[in-house]
């Protein structure tokens, strides 16, 4: 990575289909059919303005460690994984959605300790921590909507958009703990070392946004 390349890492998949139309508003457009094409790395219009296609939760990593300048994460995954190492000066205001709670129809109006499952676990801790609620936590990577009817968990912490899988699996939101959005993070190093660049790239990214929503 040199002074005058900047690598931008974007989320695969469906957050693409939003994201990339703000960078082409912006004027970074990748040179092929990055939704067609199976590489990760892909030159754009601009000299030097590289992206890098991954995992979402990848993507904070690549900017922490400064192997991508600027990247595109998910609001939820920074508040997971904790934001050392770069700054999130822009939100997107693409793939919105809320961090909740939820529990089963017919749950019981209070339990003691309140078994809560969850793959976000930091999220989960510091909620309840902040009610002074006490909870045990259990990790899932998936299904979290299944634990409770099968007596795995009292409550799931969950991003929830339209609400139907909740609803399909007979629970119900409770509490909303986030405002989850698209948000652009940018290297610590890299802002100052590029800083005319992703200054300008942010300016443009950030008229985008504005045009959307106007
Ligand atoms: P829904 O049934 O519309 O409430 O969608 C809920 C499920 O879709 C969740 O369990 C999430 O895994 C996923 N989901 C919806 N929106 C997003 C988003 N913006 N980012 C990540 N996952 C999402």
């Amino acid at each position: 990575m040199t002074a005058t390349e900047l690598v931008i890492a974007l989320t695969k998949g469906r957050i693409l289909r939003e994201t990339l139309p703000l960078f082409e508003s912006a004027g970074i457009r990748p040179l092929e059919d990055i939704e067609k094409s199976r590489k990760l790395l892909f030159d754009t219009n601009v000299d030097g303005v590289k992206l890098l296609l991954m995992r979402g939760s990848d993507v904070p990593t690549y900017v922490r460690f400064g192997s991508a300048d600027i990247g595109v994460a998910g609001k939820d995954l920074i508040l997971e994984n904790g934001s050392d190492g770069f700054y999130e000066p822009l939100d997107l205001k693409i793939a919105t959605c809320k961090m909740m709670t939820a529990e089963p129809v017919d749950a019981p109006v209070a339990v003691d300790r309140l078994r809560v499952a969850t793959k976000f676990t930091n999220i989960a801790k510091r909620f309840y921590a902040e009610r002074g609620q006490q909870i045990e936590l259990i990790k899932l990577n998936g299904a979290l909507e299944l634990a409770p009817s099968l007596g795995l968990a009292d409550a799931i912490v969950d991003i929830v958009d339209t609400g139907k899988t909740l609803k399909a699996n007979g629970l119900v939101a409770k509490d909303t703990i986030a405002d989850i959005s698209s948000r652009v993070i940018v290297n610590k190093a890299s802002m100052k070392i590029k800083n005319a660049m992703i200054l300008d790239v942010l300016a443009k990214l950030r008229d985008a946004v504005t045009s959307v929503e106007a």
